[in-house]
């Protein structure tokens, strides 16, 4: 039902989803969607019904962030649980 014709895809993922479509979590292939100055999207599509099934969303920024904030938390929490050794 709607099977689009097989395409080749750059990237493939081994990775699988759960698709609401096939009731079951199915193997899916991960598709660039979008291309902007500080971000990708990604599309993922289930290989059974080849419906969108998520997106995923990479932000150059995001890791900036995530590395100021994992190395804040630590001196905050430091005081407050000083394990003695
Ligand atoms: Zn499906």
């Amino acid at each position: 039902m709607g099977r689009m014709s097989q395409q080749q895809f750059e990237n493939f993922t081994a990775s699988s989803l759960y698709c609401e479509k096939c009731k079951t979590a199915m193997p899916v292939r991960e598709r660039l969607l979008l291309i902007l100055p500080d971000k990708e999207i990604y599309d993922y599509l289930c290989t059974g019904c080849a419906s969108s099934v998520g997106q995923r969303e990479v932000t150059a920024g995001e890791k900036l962030m995530t590395q100021r904030t994992a190395a804040r938390r630590p001196r905050r929490r430091a005081p407050a649980r000083r394990i003695q050794l």
